[in-house]
C-alpha cells in the first residue's frame, strides 16, 4: 500500500472542495452570520499567509483565545495545514494557570476574541514569548500592547492575501495541536495531538458505533473549542461534510433555546451542566426540539434523570460518552448491542459506553495487578491507543502513566462486554467504615428527585467511619425539600449504610473550568466551615 500521510493539510483541502456548500453558521446573539467550508478554505490560506508574514514557521505554537465561531474555526485548520501548531488556551483557567500554559507552550502569536480582550490583556505582558497578538471580532486597538508585542486586526491581515496556500507535505507524526488540562488535579499538563491521531480520532466520530456524523448533520458544537478539541467535532465535521452551528459566546439556556429554534441542528455535544440548565429552561419555556436527532454528553457522568427527561419529554435521545484531553478525547461511547431493547438498553446507554477498536482498555487493582471484565470488579482504568497520550508535553509525569498505557485515574468496572460504568474519579472515592461509596451513584440517585437540579457529593472526615458522604443539593426553581425528604427519596434506591446523614443546601456547585463539579473548591469549603 501506499504510504500516504495522514494530515490536516489535505482533510482542509478535502472539506473546502468536496463538502464546499457544508456551511458553518456563527451565533451572533440576534441570528448567526454564514460562512460555507469553502469560504473556510480560502480564508485559511489567508490565515497562513498572515501567519507566516508573522514569523511563524517549522513548528511554532500559534495560540487562541477564543469562543466558538468561524475565525477559531480557520485557526483550526490553517495552523496544523501550515504546519505549526495551534494551541487552544482555555479563556476560564486561572490567570496564573493561563500565564503557564502560554509560557509552557512558548506561544510565539496568540489570536484573541475581541470580546475576551479584557480577560487576555492582564495576563499579555507575563506571556514571555508572544510576539504578535491578532484580534478577531473586535478592535485591536483596545489592546494595550506590552513592549515588544505587535497587535492586528484579523481581518486587515488576512485582506488581500492569496486564497490559496502551497500546503506542506507533513509527516503524520508531527504535532497538528495541544492543549492544556484544565487542571482540577495540579498543574495544567500539555497534550500533543499529532495529524495522524486527529485523522484516526476524526474517522471514529463518524462510525456508526459512535457520534454517527455525516453530511445530513447539523452539529451544534457546544463543547468550547477551548476544551479537548471540542470533542473532534470540528475536524470530523470536514471529513463528512457535517454543517456547523457555533453559539460563540452565547452559552447561557436562553440563548442555546434560540439557537436550537433558529438553526434547528441535527445533533449537539455538551457536558451534564448545560443539558441539565437547558432541561429547566425547556420546562419552564417548551419548545419543539425533536429536530436533534441525538445529543452527546460527556465530561462527566450525565445522570439517569436527564437522559429519561430529554428523550421522554422532549423525543431528543442523549448518548453517553466518556473521554479526557489526554484521549483526544473520545475513550468510550454508550450505544447500546444492537438487538438490546427496553430497560436493559437503558441499562447500556447509563454506563460510559463501549471502547472503539483504538482504544485498549484494562482495569488495574491497587497493586498494580489487572482486575477481571466481569461487571462487578473495580480498578482504575488505564487505556492504550493512536490517539492516547503516551506523555505530557515537557513534563514527565511517571504517575500518570505505566508500562505505556495512560493511568485516566478514573475507577470503575467493565461488562465482559466491553462496557465501562465508572463509580468515581480516584481521588472522589468516598472511603467510609472500609468500603467505598461511589459519590456519582449518589448524585445520580438524588439528581433523580424531582425538585432536584444538581447535587454534588463528596467525602468528608468522620471520626468512625473515617468518611462519610456529604451532599450538597441545589434545589430548582419554585420548588422546595428537605434533608430529610431526600433521605426518604434515598432510601429504596441506595444500599443502608451509604445513606448520606450530612446535606447542605448551596445555590450553585461551584465548577471548574469547563463546567464540571470542582469538588477541590467544595472540599476546601467544607474545610473551612463554609458549608455545614
Ligand atoms: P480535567 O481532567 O482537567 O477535568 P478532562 O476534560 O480531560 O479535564 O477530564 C477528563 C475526566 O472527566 C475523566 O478522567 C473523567 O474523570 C471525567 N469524565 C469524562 N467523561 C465522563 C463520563 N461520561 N462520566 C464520568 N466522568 C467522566
Amino acid at each position: 500500500m501506499q504510504d500516504d500521510q495522514l494530515s490536516l493539510a489535505y482533510l482542509l483541502q478535502y472539506g473546502a472542495r468536496l463538502h464546499a456548500n457544508a456551511e458553518v453558521a456563527t451565533w451572533t446573539g440576534s441570528g448567526t452570520r454564514k460562512s460555507t467550508f469553502a469560504q473556510v478554505g480560502k480564508r485559511s490560506a489567508q490565515l497562513a499567509h498572515a501567519l507566516r508574514s508573522l514569523g511563524v514557521t517549522g513548528d511554532q505554537r500559534v495560540g487562541t483565545f477564543m469562543w466558538n465561531n468561524t475565525e477559531h474555526l480557520e485557526c483550526y485548520m490553517a495552523i496544523p495545514a501550515m504546519g505549526a501548531v495551534l494551541h487552544t488556551l482555555n479563556i476560564r483557567l486561572f490567570p496564573e494557570q493561563l500565564v503557564y500554559v502560554a509560557n509552557h507552550a512558548e506561544d510565539h502569536v496568540v489570536i484573541v476574541d475581541g470580546s475576551l480582550i479584557p480577560l487576555f490583556a492582564k495576563q499579555l505582558p507575563e506571556m514571555k514569548t508572544v510576539k504578535h497578538v491578532v484580534v478577531a471580532n473586535g478592535d485591536p486597538a483596545s489592546l494595550e500592547a506590552p513592549s515588544g508585542v505587535t497587535v492586528h486586526s484579523y481581518e486587515e491581515l488576512l485582506s488581500g492575501r492569496p486564497e490559496t496556500f502551497d500546503w506542506p507535505e507533513i509527516d503524520e507524526r508531527s504535532a497538528a495541536a495541544m492543549c492544556y488540562t484544565s487542571g482540577t488535579t495540579g498543574d495544567p499538563k500539555g497534550v500533543v495531538y499529532s495529524h495522524r491521531s486527529i485523522w484516526l480520532h476524526s474517522m471514529q466520530i463518524c462510525m456508526s458505533n459512535t457520534m454517527r456524523l455525516s453530511d445530513e448533520d447539523r452539529a451544534l458544537v457546544i463543547v468550547p473549542m477551548f476544551h479537548a478539541m471540542s470533542w473532534g467535532m470540528p475536524y470530523a465535521g470536514f471529513m463528512v461534510g457535517a454543517s456547523m452551528v457555533l453559539p460563540d459566546r452565547f452559552l447561557q439556556p436562553g440563548p442555546i433555546a434560540e439557537i436550537l429554534a433558529a438553526e434547528k441542528p441535527t445533533f449537539a455535544g455538551a457536558v451534564p451542566t448545560i443539558w441539565q440548565g437547558l432541561l429547566q429552561h425547556l420546562d419552564a419555556n417548551p419548545q419543539d426540539i425533536s429536530h436533534l436527532r441525538e445529543v452527546v454528553v460527556g465530561g462527566s457522568a450525565a445522570p439517569p434523570a436527564m437522559m429519561h427527561a430529554f428523550e421522554e419529554r422532549y423525543n431528543v435521545p442523549v448518548l453517553h460518552a466518556w473521554g479526557m484531553t489526554e484521549t483526544s478525547p473520545m475513550g468510550s461511547v454508550a450505544r447500546p448491542p444492537a438487538g438490546v431493547t427496553g430497560q436493559q438498553a437503558w441499562e447500556y446507554r447509563y454506563t460510559q459506553g463501549r471502547f472503539p477498536a483504538n482504544v485498549k482498555a484494562r482495569l488495574v487493582d491497587d497493586d498494580g495487578n489487572e482486575v477481571p471484565w466481569d461487571g462487578k470488579s473495580v480498578g482504575e482504568l488505564e487505556v492504550k491507543g493512536p490517539w492516547i497520550a503516551g506523555s505530557y508535553y515537557g513534563d514527565a509525569d511517571p504517575e500518570k502513566f505505566h508500562d505505556g498505557w495512560l493511568r485516566t485515574g478514573d475507577v470503575g468496572k467493565i461488562t465482559p462486554d466491553g462496557y465501562l460504568t465508572l463509580t468515581d474519579r480516584a481521588k472522589d472515592v468516598i472511603k467510609s467504615g472500609g468500603e467505598w461509596i461511589s459519590s456519582v451513584d449518589l448524585e445520580n440517585a438524588v439528581m433523580a428527585h424531582p425538585a432536584v437540579a444538581e447535587a454534588a457529593v463528596i467525602g468528608i472526615p468522620d471520626e468512625k467511619w473515617d468518611e462519610r458522604p456529604l451532599v450538597a443539593v441545589v434545589v430548582r426553581e419554585g420548588r422546595q425539600v428537605t434533608a430529610e425528604e431526600l433521605r426518604e427519596f434515598l432510601a429504596d434506591k441506595v444500599a443502608k449504610w451509604q445513606l448520606p446523614e450530612n446535606w447542605t443546601f448551596v445555590e450553585e456547585v461551584p465548577k471548574t473550568s469547563v463546567g464540571k463539579f470542582d469538588k477541590k473548591r467544595l472540599r476546601s469549603a467544607h474545610a473551612d466551615g463554609k458549608l455545614d
